[in-house]
């Protein structure tokens, strides 16, 4: 019982260094990541992430925020890998069919008195052009960093609706900065 309590311990501990050691290193860098809020941006030391929120560390203080009040969060780009399109895209996880639009399209009314900005609902003919399959995802022409594309983003969160939001065009991918609404789009099987 005990020998196991032990083993159990030193792997713990071992795990533990393994951690330190890395997180350490990490500190070399000077640079901050930004938790990006709905009324402003918050620079920490570390964030880590939970199911309902994030645990982040200002200084020797260990703070939990609750996912509803964070838009995003921006880590320090590494500067060899600023080639990836990825940095400019941000994204969200759940559950979502195209028959859900409709709450969508009720909160956006609400809050701005205006029907939501569609660029494709469903398959268009850019998508079937690009090889994907867009029969269960609906673009909306906003910029993910405009007050009514960062309302819709947390919109989305708070409802855990998928969506990848993006900040600017990627070739193949996205014509310009908009939000998708729905997973990740596959790609079309090659039809014979
Ligand atoms: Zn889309």
């Amino acid at each position: 019982m005990s020998r196991v309590f032990y083993a159990c311990a030193l792997i713990l501990a071992l795990g533990l260094t393994c951690a330190q050691a890395q997180t350490s290193k990490a500190e070399t860098t000077t640079e901050k990541i930004t938790i990006v809020l709905a009324d402003g941006p918050l620079l920490v030391d570390e964030v880590s992430e939970e199911s309902d929120g994030y645990w982040y560390k200002r200084g020797n203080i260990t703070t939990f925020i609750d996912r509803a009040r964070v838009v995003r969060i921006e880590r320090p780009k590494p500067p060899a890998e600023e080639s990836s399109s990825d940095k400019d895209i941000v994204e969200g996880a759940g559950k979502w069919k195209l028959s859900d639009a409709g709450k969508i399209e009720e909160f956006f009314v609400g809050k701005f008195k205006k029907p939501l900005p569609l660029s494709a609902f469903g398959q268009s003919d850019l998508h079937t052009r690009w090889g994907w399959d867009h029969r269960n995802g609906m673009d909306v022409g906003l910029h993910p960093d405009s007050a009514e594309g960062r309302a819709l983003i947390e919109f989305l969160r708070n409802e855990s609706i998928p969506f990848l939001a993006f900040r600017g065009a990627v070739p193949g991918v996205a014509t310009g900065p908009h939000i998708h609404i729905g997973n990740r789009s596959p790609r079309i099987s090659s039809r014979r």
